[in-house]
Order: structure tokens, then sequence, then C-alpha cells
């Protein structure tokens, strides 16, 4: 399990653009190194940890793309209708066991291998047939509807790469392959928590000054989204012991533990002092609106993931610093997800050397091209404007002014989860 460097999570300095922060923690988190092996059915969201060859072409045989007649070009008239005796038929699974011949069409339908020789394939709409025979319009061209074996992938080429995050289609080509199972690495194991006198359990009675755990659900939510194996540790009490005991037993058994609010130096925050006395803790001021300080640290060999306490901060930050940290211990090999060029639909003002994120939902111009709206509630604790918001505008640190139309990046919520 120790697959974290010795305190790796160390970083001196003061204010840290986030880019900063990621790039140094992409060189000293290592992945989780154990493999298993999964059927198809189950490897969706997996993380490959095999490059995967293909032994032989796909498809294995030229096949015909429509329904129709299989004919060799060269017997067609180039600009006369072609009379050819249909002396064979095949289907899909049924090869017709011989090659093709000069001077015959052959009925064939969609996927049925190609005899040897016919090049062409004439769909059944463009033909009349004639007794036995077709009447085959001029005009066709030279080798249509016929696909060639190894047109979706040759033998021998790398159709998948280790450390893909496998998507549908991902398993289908596997499939297409001849795989039942894929060696993928293990789910990452990761206990979350909360921590804070006022946080409630949902569904239990709501006593003046408390308000329900929405923090812990979103995040157990986004990890198991990412493919993690969850452990809920609940709400712990505001109690040292409790709290180092908790967590030093979750930590002999997950790869990481996180948790969110809690961790300023109130007298009731004992989060930051249970992991210091487990192994180290690290306050990370990242320079990125919303999101207060992440702290990063480790109890022995597991990584410990601090995020704020208001909802949108815990989500932006789990977005951008946490889920690259999370992506990088399961072993996948992009981390990055794309931000996409829209047009700012608001005007903006913010202090230069911080990042800021503003939640927006996208609209169509006049002109057809998508514009970021903004949300028009942006406190940190307004989880509401989460949920009313497709995505993230970023705006970047040495932006101080925005004005409507400009050209912003955007982070939909579909491209991380
Ligand atoms: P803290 O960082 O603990 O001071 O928390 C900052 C804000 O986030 C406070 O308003 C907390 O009540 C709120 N908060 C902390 N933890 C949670 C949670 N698990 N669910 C919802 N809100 C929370
Ligand atoms: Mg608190």
């Amino acid at each position: 399990m120790a697959q974290l460097s010795d305190d790796c999570f160390a970083f001196g300095g003061d204010l840290m653009p986030v880019d900063a922060a990621l790039d140094s923690l992409r060189t000293r988190v290592v992945p989780v190194t154990g493999t298993e092996a999964v059927g198809l059915a189950d490897a969706l969201g997996r993380i490959l940890a095999e490059d995967l060859t293909a032994p032989f072409d796909v498809p294995p045989h030229a096949n015909s793309a429509v329904d129709g007649y299989a004919v060799f070009f060269d017997d067609l008239a180039a600009d006369a209708p072609t009379r050819l005796p249909v002396t064979g038929r095949v289907a899909a699974g049924h090869p017709l066991g011989r090659a093709g011949r000069r001077g015959e069409a052959v009925r064939i339908f969609t996927g049925a291998p190609m005899p040897d020789g016919f090049d062409t394939v004439l769909m059944q709409e463009d033909c009349r047939t004639d007794g036995d025979a077709v009447l085959i319009p001029p005009g066709i061209k030279r080798g249509a509807n016929r696909r060639a074996a190894g047109e979706d992938v040759r033998a021998g080429s790398v159709v998948l790469t280790a450390g893909r995050r496998l998507r549908p289609e991902d398993v289908g080509l596997a499939a297409s392959l001849g795989r039942r199972t894929l060696t993928v690495r293990r789910p990452l194991r990761v206990a979350v928590f909360s921590t804070g006198d006022e946080v409630r359990e949902p569904g239990a009675p709501l006593e003046p000054g408390c308000i329900y755990d929405a923090n812990r659900f979103a995040l157990m939510a986004s990890l198991r989204q990412l493919g993690c194996a969850v452990t809920d540790l609940g709400i712990l009490p505001d109690r040292l012991d409790a709290v180092r005991g908790a967590l030093e037993r979750a930590a002999a058994a997950h790869d990481v533990l996180i948790t969110s609010g809690g961790m300023s130096t109130g007298e009731e925050d004992h989060v930051k002092a249970a992991v210091e006395s487990l192994g180290s803790l690290h306050f990370w001021r990242l320079a990125i609106k919303p999101g207060r300080p992440v702290a990063l640290g480790q109890a022995g060999g597991t990584a410990f993931v601090g995020l704020p306490g208001n909802p949108v901060a815990v989500m932006v930050t789990f977005l951008r610093v946490a889920r690259p940290i999370l992506l990088r211990l399961m072993g996948a090999a992009a981390e990055e997800p794309n931000l996409f060029s829209v047009r700012a639909g608001f005007a903006y003002k913010k202090k230069a050397g911080r990042r800021e994120y503003v939640r927006a939902r996208l609209a169509r111009g006049d002109d057809g091209r998508p514009t970021a709206l903004k949300h028009p509630r942006d406190g940190a604790g307004i989880l509401s404007s989460m949920v009313e918001s497709d995505g993230l505008v970023e705006l970047p640190e040495d932006l101080t002014r925005l004005e409507p139309g400009a050209a912003v990046a955007f982070l939909p919520f579909s491209e991380v989860r």
C-alpha cells in the first residue's frame, strides 16, 4: 500500500498556483500497483493495466456493407446496364465456400464474407431482377460497398494502452478482439468522513444550529463515479482520541483518507493534529477560488486529503485538486479534463494572482455558439448553484476584468465525471 514516497506532499511556499500544485503532485504521487482480471461486463470505468494488441484483423474477413449483389467490377459495362446470372447466395456467418467467378453475380447480405475475387457490391435497391439474372445499372465505383479485412483494426496494432480509463466503446472493441477479461488496476480504496459539531447525519433530528452532512455524500458519489471502492466512516466526533483512532484504523485498510471542513486551526478541529500524529500534514494555500486551503498529508503510506468545508469549495477543489491525485493513484494515464472555449455571457472582476471558477450554465448565442451564463448566486455554500449549472468557467490567474463576449475556458461537469 505504501505507494507514497516519503512526505510526498511537503511543499515550501506561499500562495501556490493550481498548475504548479498539480505539476508537483504528478511527479510525486506513485500509482497503486495491484492488478486484477475483470470480465468485460465489469470493465467499464476501470483503469486498464495492459496494452491491448489486436491478435488478428477486425473485421477478420472482407465483407459486404449492404444487402445486394457481389460482382467483379471489370464485368460491368461502363455506360449501359449489365445483365449477370445470379449463381449463389452468401449470408452473414455462411461463407460461400468457393471463390467468385468472372461473369457471375452472387446474392450477398450485410456482413457476409466476400467470396475471393469479387471486389464490388451493388445495393439491391439499385438493381432489378430478371428471372435468375440481375440487371445492374452503370455508374457504380470499383470497390463500392466492400469492407476490407482489417479496416477497423489491423492485426498487431495496439488499440488500447495501459492507463486508459475504460469507456463503453473500449469494452466493445476489446470484445471484438475476442477478449473475455481485461487486466485492470485494483480499485483505489478510499475512506470518507466528516467532522463538525453542527454536522448531522441526513434523516437524524436537526437540532437548532445544525445542518445535514452534504459534503460526505457529494464526495462519496464523486469517488464512486471515479471507480473508487468507498468506505463511509460517517461523522467523527470532535475528540482527538476518537478521530486519531478512526484514522489509524482506516489508514491500515485504505489508500486514501478524505474529509471536508474542520481543517482550520480552531480549538475544536482535531483532524489536523490526528493526521500529524500519524504522519504528516501540509497546508497548501492554493491560489484558487472558491476553495480555501487544501490540506494534503499522509498517515503512514496512506494519502490524506482535507478539502474545505463549504460545499461548493469542496466540489471545486475535489474536481481540480483531489481528482487528478486520485486518478494518478489509480494508475490512469490522463488526469486532466478538456476545457472548451465558449463565449462569456457576463462581466466579471477578479483579483490578479488567483484562479477563479465561476458556476455557469450554457446557452446558445444568436449565432449558435455556446455562451456561458453565470449563476446569479456565487457563495461558496450555495450548493444549489452547482445543481443549476452545467460546469465551471475557469478564469486564469492574470485576468482581472472580463467583458461579455470574450472567449473563456469552460469545464463541463460531464468532463470530470
Ligand atoms: P469549516 O471549514 O469546518 O469551518 O466549514 C466551513 C463551512 O462549511 C461551515 O459553514 C460548515 O458548516 C460547512 N460544512 C462543513 N462540513 C460540512 C458538511 N459535511 N456538509 C455540509 N456543510 C459542511
Ligand atoms: Mg467545522
